[in-house]
C-alpha cells in the first residue's frame, strides 16, 4: 500500500508519533497551522470517510472519545479544534482519513 500515513502506522517510515494504542496513532504534522498541530489516524486505510462502514467506523469514534484523555499530554487545556479535509476542494493532499488536531493559540475562524 503506497501511503504514507499506512507507512507511519507500519514503522516503515518514522514520524515523530505522541501517541500510539491498538486503534489509532497520533503524530506531529511536519508543517504546523497552529502552535501545535497534530494528526490523527486510525489503523486502517480509507481515503474517505465514505468509504468507512458504520462498523469501521467505530474506530474513528473511539479515537475521538479518547482525547479527552490526553488533555494533558496534547496540551489540550485551553481547547482545540478538528479538522477533516475531504477531497480536493478541502485541500486533502494524503488519501488516508486523519483528523488534524489544532491547539495551543487563540484560533481566527476565516474560512475561505
Ligand atoms: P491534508 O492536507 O490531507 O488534510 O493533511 C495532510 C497533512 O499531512 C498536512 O497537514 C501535512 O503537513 C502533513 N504531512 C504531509 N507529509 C507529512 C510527513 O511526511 N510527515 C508528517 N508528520 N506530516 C506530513
Ligand atoms: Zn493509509
Amino acid at each position: 500500500m503506497d501511503c504514507l500515513f499506512c507507512k507511519f502506522i507500519n514503522k516503515e517510515l518514522k514520524t515523530d508519533i505522541v501517541y500510539e494504542d491498538e486503534n489509532m496513532l497520533i503524530f506531529k504534522d511536519i508543517a504546523p497551522q497552529a502552535k501545535r498541530h497534530y494528526l490523527m489516524v486510525v489503523k486502517s486505510h480509507f481515503k474517505y470517510l465514505a468509504d468507512m462502514t458504520e462498523n469501521d467506523s467505530i474506530m474513528l469514534a473511539r479515537a475521538l472519545k479518547k482525547l479527552p484523555e490526553l488533555t494533558e499530554l496534547l496540551g489540550l487545556e485551553g481547547g482545540y479544534r478538528l479538522v477533516i479535509n475531504q477531497g480536493d476542494d478541502a485541500g486533502q493532499t494524503v488519501p488516508h482519513v486523519h483528523v488534524h488536531i489544532l491547539c495551543g493559540q487563540k484560533m481566527g475562524w476565516t474560512p475561505a
